[in-house]
């Protein structure tokens, strides 16, 4: 994966990490949003490696089939379970300003997420594994370094299930405690979450391992677009709740997505809107089945979407 081709906006990225790169990096799914999407690239391609090596409790346990695609695949599997999230009622704590805030926003807007999420997972048979948060600053992670600042928001470790947000990335990306970024970000890494639960994230790494780069970020560009479409879904199941702006609710996330870039790692801006809208107005998980969608609808090489300047 080419780890600087994201050149402008926010670069959500994680993506599995090709079997070729077993053990050779550490595993993060960066999360986001930064000015390099490269990165993020690098972070889900570790979890990924190191899943596959079957270190640990982690989604390798699975054992998923090799193609995401495929008719029994686990992502196939997680499409035809037609399985719909549960309504939630979610009132966070006020996101303001500093460390301490978010870490309680996020905490709060997790809890959410778990309950929103817990009836697909038990539909699917898969043991539920609540996600944490970490906000620090930290240098190293159960998933290896974290990449630079520069490189990433943020990353999901599967390692131990934990999203990292260290407050101060985010915050400076967009300019402060902006919710609908925070709640975007966050649902879009549970997204990763649940791929990882349901086999999804080793499947796309498996996927990974044995194609040209065009093909490798082809399933990247899928597997991230799962994540933010799996984040509209969830934002619609706390559609009528106190998530996001007051009188919109937690919509104005979906339109958050519009400052993703990426176009390489994750479609760019306007796939990523596009998916989360898809997601906000689906119905299931069914909804979110980007690993057949058209290739118009994934983006690539032509695809080169007005994304915003960094924020
Ligand atoms: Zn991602």
């Amino acid at each position: 994966m080419d780890p600087d081709d994201t050149s402008t906006g926010r670069a959500g990225a994680d993506h599995p990490e090709p079997a070729s790169a077993r053990g050779t990096r550490s595993r993060w799914l960066p999360v986001a949003i930064a000015v390099a999407a490269a990165l993020l690239m690098l972070a889900a391609v570790v979890v990924v490696s190191d899943l596959a090596a079957g270190d640990g409790d982690t989604a390798s346990d699975i054992t998923p089939a090799a193609d995401p695609s495929a008719p029994d695949s686990a992502a196939t599997a997680l499409r035809d379970s037609g399985a719909q999230l549960a309504t939630v009622d979610c009132d966070p704590a006020d996101l303001r300003q500093g460390r301490d805030a978010a870490r309680a926003y996020y905490r709060d807007v997790l809890d959410c997420l778990d309950r929103a999420w817990r009836p697909v997972l038990d539909r699917m048979g898969v043991e539920h594994r609540p996600a944490s948060v970490d906000v620090a600053d930290v240098r190293t992670t159960e998933c290896g370094e974290l990449p630079p600042a520069d490189r990433a928001l943020g990353l999901y470790c599967d390692a131990d299930h934990t999203i990292h947000l260290p407050y101060s990335r985010l915050a400076t990306a967009v300019g402060g405690t902006d919710e609908p970024a925070f709640l975007a970000t966050l649902a879009h890494e549970y997204g990763h979450h649940i791929q990882a639960l349901t086999g999804v994230f080793t499947e796309a790494g498996n996927a990974m391992s044995d194609v040209g780069a065009a093909a490798e970020s082809e399933v990247g560009r899928r597997f991230e677009l799962q994540a933010t479409c799996f984040a509209g879904l969830f934002l619609d199941a706390a559609r009528d709740t106190g998530l996001g702006d007051p009188s919109r609710g937690p919509e104005v996330a979906v339109q958050d997505f519009a400052d993703w870039s990426g176009v390489e790692s994750h479609g760019g801006a306007r796939l990523q809107q596009q998916w989360a809208s898809t997601g906000f107005t689906g119905d299931s998980v069914a909804a979110c089945d980007t690993w057949s969608a058209r290739a118009a609808d994934i983006g690539g090489a032509g695809e080169r979407s007005g994304a915003p300047a960094s924020p």
